[in-house]
């Protein structure tokens, strides 16, 4: 089993039959983490990518049935942030070391492109240093344009899942599996950094679909991966199934390492979640960056995509101190950088 870590190390790609073996059975995990921890130092060294996740709207039109901000939650109380507090948010975020915000929220009409292009402009006016993402699903491919000459880098947009008949499982029938990849297409066509990516233990999920999640991945050459598990959320469809797992997280973020060796990959909330060390964890499998929250303490705890959902009550410099020393633990650093993708190995050691 060690000949296809070494060989996934080498060649960066698998074959289909080999990826579901690896994923199937998740052998040799110490030996996996260790060369992918390796491969992460030698293209990051021990920095460790923040970037501050600004959620600033929790309405949408979209029923995902795993999601709990989904269209038919009736109890979550919807809110969006106004422009000045996005901006105090980023003003915030500055002041901490963030050079990356990311402006994530629900499938929200109200954000037409009239109103989010002067928000970015102004955003990057302000902080010409700093890299903007967006996370804001599914739009037209002149809609994207229209945002990226606005100022936006680089775009989140998880593909969920790369099996079609997985697809169908995740979402109800007006959504499209199609429609996603295209619009991932659309991304990457017009020049922004890329961010795909999936739940791992979402339902109906097998070894076989995360084989499929790792040739996608292989064929869209995106910048950024992000997975999590999935988390169940009370008042969804998906209330009762069962969670993904913290282990098997983490052996895909580690293949995931190996596969694109200059891979942005967070280790994300929902994985500290279901484990209290969940992100030191991830970066030691070779995940290299964190996105804690800006969001307004008010309005966290209404951005729920699944139940238990931890720093919920924090402020955002205690968040950032929080991670700034559990990184530090494990021999790592946040860095106060936009944080874009290494242009090959040669990692810097960061100490101070
Ligand atoms: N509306 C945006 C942002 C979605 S929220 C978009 O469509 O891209 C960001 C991600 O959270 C989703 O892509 C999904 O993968 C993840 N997510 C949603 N519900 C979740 C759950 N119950 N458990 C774990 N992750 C979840």
């Amino acid at each position: 089993m060690r000949r296809l870590i070494d060989q996934l190390s080498r060649q960066r790609r698998l074959t289909k039959e080999e990826w579901v073996t690896l994923i199937a059975g998740q052998p040799e995990r110490d030996y996996l983490f260790a060369r992918a921890r390796e491969t992460a130092r030698q293209y990051y060294g021990n920095a460790v990518y923040t970037r501050g996740l600004i959620e600033f709207t929790s309405y949408c039109k979209n029923n995902c049935f795993y999601c709990g901000i989904r269209r038919d939650n009736r109890s979550v109380k919807r809110y969006r942030l106004s422009e000045e507090e996005i901006l105090s948010c980023c003003e915030q975020g500055y002041g901490l070391g963030f050079r990356t915000f990311v402006l994530q929220g629900g499938e929200d009409a109200f954000f037409t492109d009239e109103r989010l292009v002067p928000l970015l402009s102004e955003i990057k006016r302000r902080y010409p240093d700093c890299a903007l993402t967006l996370s804001v699903g599914e739009r037209t491919k002149s809609s994207y344009q229209r945002l990226f000459d606005a100022g936006a880098d680089r775009y989140l947009l998880r593909h969920e899942t790369a099996d079609a008949a997985h697809y169908r499982v995740l979402h109800p029938q007006e959504m499209s599996y199609a429609n996603r990849r295209a619009c991932l297409r659309a991304l990457k066509e017009i020049g922004y950094q890329v961010g795909c990516g999936f739940m791992v233990g979402s339902p109906g999920q097998t070894a076989e679909c995360l084989a499929e999640d790792m040739l996608f991945i292989t064929e869209l050459r995106p910048q950024m991966v992000g997975i999590g598990p999935f988390v169940p959320h009370h008042e969804t469809p998906f209330a009762r199934e069962a969670g993904g797992t913290a282990e098997l997280t983490l052996y895909m973020i580690a293949l995931l390492r190996l596969l694109k060796p200059d891979l942005l990959l967070p280790a994300t909330t929902a994985l500290g979640t279901i484990d209290p060390e969940g992100r030191e964890k991830g970066i030691l499998a070779g995940a290299n960056v964190v996105m804690p929250n800006l969001s307004p303490t008010g309005v966290r705890k209404q951005y729920e995509l699944y139940d238990n959902k931890i720093c919920t009550g924090d402020e955002a410099a205690e968040c950032r101190s929080c991670l700034s020393r559990r990184m530090e633990r494990i021999g790592y650093r946040l860095v106060t950088d936009r944080g874009d993708p290494a242009k090959g190995p040669g990692g810097i050691i960061c100490t101070t």
